[in-house]
């Protein structure tokens, strides 16, 4: 019995290799197990009608996953929250929000999808804010799909120049921000990607010991968190097999 987490697979139809690996990783997962997707699952998604980047056959995966027993969990990154909710559901996901906190073999754990603690690029927290209203979000989807499909590749332009501005650690987490939420979470475990700074972070927070665990992309890779009773590691899937 494990629990698996997994997040920035950045799914694409124009790099198959990243699905296809997954499909294969849902193979290896059993009915006793659990799966957490925590964000930025596909590449980018402008609407659940895009049928050009859907990706069904993924998703369809996923159900059958599912369906055979294993709870599959949805936290949105920031590629992925256009994806309505009854949508994830349709496909056997339960949408958790970020941050989420669950019971891991008895200790609490912090599930994010991680861009919430990079509080130092006070631009994207911005843009967060703005595309994470309700409003904002129906008045997009209320746009023809081309018009969709227009905006969002002129904000990947925009955005893609304004990374190459930014210093490194501006686009990592804040160490304070991530105390701060797991003092108020009570948790002393955090799970969460976004970075693409695969790693294990070790601290104390008034005298405890904490620990964060980041995810790795799916860009060269296939970083995968396996946890159960005994312990954890950071692995590829090429590891599991
Ligand atoms: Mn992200």
């Amino acid at each position: 019995m494990s629990t698996y987490f997994i997040s920035d697979l950045h799914l694409d139809p124009q790099r198959p290799a990243s699905s296809r690996a997954f499909v294969d990783l849902l193979g290896q997962i059993h009915p006793t197990d659990k799966l957490y997707i925590l964000g930025d699952f596909v590449e980018y998604w402008l609407g659940d009608d895009d049928n050009e980047h859907q990706q069904e056959s993924v998703f369809t995966s996923i159900a059958t996953l599912n369906r055979s027993g294993t709870p599959v969990y949805f936290v949105y990154g920031n590629r992925d929250f256009l994806i309505r909710e009854n949508y994830l559901q349709r496909f056997g996901m339960e949408l958790l929000p970020d941050p989420a906190v669950i019971d891991l073999y008895g200790q609490r754990t912090l599930l994010m999808h991680g861009d919430l603690l990079c509080t130092d690029d006070s631009d994207y927290q911005n843009f967060r804010n703005m595309v994470r209203n309700p409003k904002w979000q129906s008045q997009f989807l209320a746009k023809p799909l081309q018009e969709r499909r227009s905006i969002v590749t002129g904000l990947r332009q925009t955005s893609q120049q304004a990374m190459q501005k930014k210093l490194e650690h501006i686009m990592d987490v804040n160490q304070q921000t991530v105390e701060d939420i797991m003092r108020k979470y009570n948790a002393q475990r955090l799970i969460h990607g976004h970075t693409h700074r695969p790693g294990i972070h070790r601290f104390e927070i008034d005298k405890k010991e904490c620990e964060r665990i980041v995810l790795g992309d799916w860009y060269q890779d296939t970083s995968i968190l396996q946890f159960n009773q005994t312990g954890y590691q950071l692995l590829s899937l090429d590891q599991m097999i």
